[in-house]
């Protein structure tokens, strides 16, 4: 090996090592959000057991009790017993 060809190999690892220390994400923003997005989310149904008192029977083998509005009414996104996506079900989706 020449003196020529191990100056030029000792140049490339000297960049190598200089990039591996730049703190580079793995991905990109689009790739990092597209990949949150695809992630497994579970979800809860809540489903609307007595309308007069806003009870509502969730999947997860819990009750809960509105005073007001629907879940989605108060802002409410996901179960707070097992922390699945909430998945309002009313009575008007059961007739249809
Ligand atoms: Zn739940």
């Amino acid at each position: 090996m020449s003196k020529e060809q191990k100056e030029h190999i000792g140049g490339d690892l000297a960049s190598d090592y200089t990039a591996s220390k730049e703190l580079k994400p793995c991905h990109s923003e689009a790739e990092a959000i597209a990949a949150w997005n695809r992630r497994y989310v579970k979800k809860c149904t809540w489903s609307l057991g007595d309308a007069e008192f806003g009870l509502y029977n969730t999947e997860c083998g819990q009750a809960f009790n509105l005073e007001c509005g629907t879940p989605k009414d108060n802002t409410m996104n996901f179960c707070c017993y097992c922390g699945g996506e909430l998945i309002e079900k009313t009575e008007a989706d059961n007739d249809s």
